[in-house]
């Protein structure tokens, strides 16, 4: 990682953003906790993804909170069990463990996401790549499972898992939601949680951790139905990297407009446009402004996923993936539907009424019982198939003892009144890393002015709005700041400090980034007047105790300092 990464992370530990867990232990890595000052971040990035995500979306996804430990059983539906894999190699001489891809990646500076492990091992052996930690020889790259696992309850409990994604919980929930919400698609089902991944090697910071939050939604939809409300996003400009540019061994990014996404069929459905265009909005209001979408070939999605973009996030010259897009059609449906045998289906009622034409299976039931064994070895043939089935088989003269079936089962076709049918609804996946996206925000908005440290943080995720500094120890002036703490609460979160010289507070506010400090100073006493200082250009204006709080309102608004109350003189 660049040096600006090094230089926010000391940042970060320095001023309770966020710092190794355990660390009085020597911690372990890919656990992290969160300080007081990037909790305030973190909670104002979720509430500002609630905003995109959940709030501002007519009534269309609502938020559920479900388990972290999982029993078995979802985990086999899903698929997770089998494939919940990265590949990994050990060392035969330390012994150590590596992500295998990673490893080779870093080595040979090429992407080899989409290698099975015995190619892998292949590139090992053509590259005579070795242990970078002793130089001995690598082993062979197998796959590990990431999944944590666990035991349900005391001694005989039940064999269970850490969940490594919110997404299990929204599917196996679904029916409820459904028929407790409005029984209508589209319907989207959010969720804010704790995820657990066995990651092989982190060592990205909070890039990669053992244990984050995801902020998700699975969005439950009609795949037929095409009519998505795009007006107020269609033109909206987004990067892409295709999978064929890429496929052709090139980078270059491709311009769409997000109506044009959908014509010119760059997305496998429009819901995928909806989301990436509410995804880009999200990321710009966090200061991040440089990104793009990078579609996953084929070998390189997960199990579930029929496309998938990653929105990589360029901060700090680095490529870091912020969120990940994925069409789940309706994979996870209909496994849970399979394996827990319920019906998680949804019926579409057609606006008339449809004629159908229906197969039914005619049995012979007196010839059947003649034939004795014979009968009964048929009936076993023929149950569970479908209409169509049987049919194919009559077809093929399928015969039991020299007994041909089409002797005793026929088919008949009639017309049938249907008003609806029943489907699995598709689901497309908008899914966000919270503790990433801090790191990356922190990262983003990480600065450097005349030898000091400045976190240009957007307004709306700075830890607090305002601070509020007396500028001297004096009892009156301490008592005026602690009126303005007061008066400005009712509206603005506010860190009040009057510890240590006014530069040393400047700086700390600005290292947090703060937008906005308030000083109440001698002047204030005799004209009710405080200064404003601006967190990034450290101009200061004086304004009237009566107009702050609308002054504050402007500025938050948008206006410049420079063009409320009187330009100050800087107090450093
Ligand atoms: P995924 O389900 O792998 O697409 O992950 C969804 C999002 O979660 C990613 O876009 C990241 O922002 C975040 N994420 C995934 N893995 C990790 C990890 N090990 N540590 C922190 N964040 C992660």
């Amino acid at each position: 990682m660049s040096d600006v990464y090094n230089k926010a992370v000391e940042l970060a530990k320095r001023r309770g953003i966020f710092w190794p867990s355990y660390e009085i232990y020597g911690g372990i890595a890919g656990l992290y906790d969160i300080g007081p000052v990037g909790t305030m971040i973190k909670n104002k990035i979720v509430s500002l993804w609630r905003k995109y995500f959940v709030e501002s979306t007519m009534g269309m996804v609502v938020e559920v909170e479900t388990p972290m430990i999982t029993p078995e059983k979802v985990f086999e539906a899903s698929g997770h069990l089998k494939n919940f894999t990265d590949p990994v190699v050990q060392c035969s001489k330390c012994k150590k463990v590596f992500r295998a891809d990673h490893l080779v990646e870093e080595i040979l500076h090429k992407n080899v996401e989409s290698l099975s492990p015995s190619q892998l091992d292949s590139v090992i052996k053509e590259n005579g790549i070795k242990c970078p930690s002793c130089g001995g020889d690598l082993g062979e790259v197998r796959y590990f499972n990431l999944l944590f696992e666990t035991t349900i309850g005391p001694y005989t409990g039940e064999r269970g898992f850490l969940r490594p994604e919110t997404a299990q919980g929204m599917f196996t929930a679904f029916k409820r939601v459904f028929e407790s919400y409005r029984q209508r698609l589209p319907l989207g089902i959010a969720q804010i949680g704790r995820v657990a991944r066995n990651e092989i090697s982190p060592r990205q910071g909070l890039v990669r951790m053992r244990e984050f939050s995801i902020m998700e939604v699975e969005f439950f939809m009609d795949p037929k139905e095409t009519d998505v409300p795009l007006a107020d996003l269609e033109n909206d400009k987004v990067k892409i990297l295709r999978a064929q540019t890429k496929e052709a061994g090139r980078e270059e990014l491709d311009i769409f407009t997000v109506k044009e996404l959908v014509s010119e069929k760059v997305v496998v459905h429009p819901w995928m446009a909806y989301w990436m265009a509410k995804a880009s909005r999200f990321v710009n209001s966090l200061g991040i402004n440089e990104f793009f979408f990078e579609e996953k070939l084929p070998q390189e999605r997960a199990h579930y996923s029929k496309q998938t973009f990653d929105q990589i996030a360029i901060v700090g010259g680095e490529k870091v993936e912020i969120s990940g897009h994925a069409y789940r059609g309706d994979y996870d449906l209909s496994g849970h539907s399979r394996i827990s045998g319920q019906d998680l289906t949804v019926f579409k009622k057609y606006d008339t009424p449809q004629i159908v034409k229906k197969k039914t299976v005619v049995i012979n039931k007196q010839k059947i019982s003649s034939l004795k064994d014979v009968g009964k070895e048929i009936m076993k043939k023929i149950s569970g198939l479908t209409a169509e089935q049987i049919e194919e088989l009559i077809r093929q003269d399928f015969r039991v003892d020299s007994v041909p079936i089409s002797s005793v089962v026929s088919i008949t076709e009639r017309e049938e009144k249907v008003n609806g049918e029943k489907f699995f609804p598709h689901v497309v996946e908008p899914s966000f890393g919270v503790e990433r996206s801090l790191y990356l925000v922190v990262v983003n908005s990480y600065k450097e002015k005349k030898d000091r440290i400045i976190l240009s943080l957007p307004k709306d995720i700075a830890p607090y709005d305002v601070a509020v500094f007396p500028l001297l120890e004096r009892e009156e002036i301490i008592k005026k700041a602690k009126e303005i703490r007061d008066l400005l609460q009712a509206k603005y979160t506010v860190l009040y400090d009057e510890s240590g010289s006014i530069g040393k507070r400047y700086a700390r506010a600005d290292e947090i980034g703060i937008p906005f400090d308030i000083t109440v100073d001698p002047q204030s006493l005799d004209d009710a007047s405080v200064t404003i200082r601006d967190r990034d250009t450290w101009e200061q204006s004086r304004v009237k105790v009566d107009s702050l709080v609308c002054s504050l309102e402007k500025l938050f608004n948008g206006t410049k300092l420079n063009n409320i109350g009187e330009k100050a003189d800087n107090n450093e």
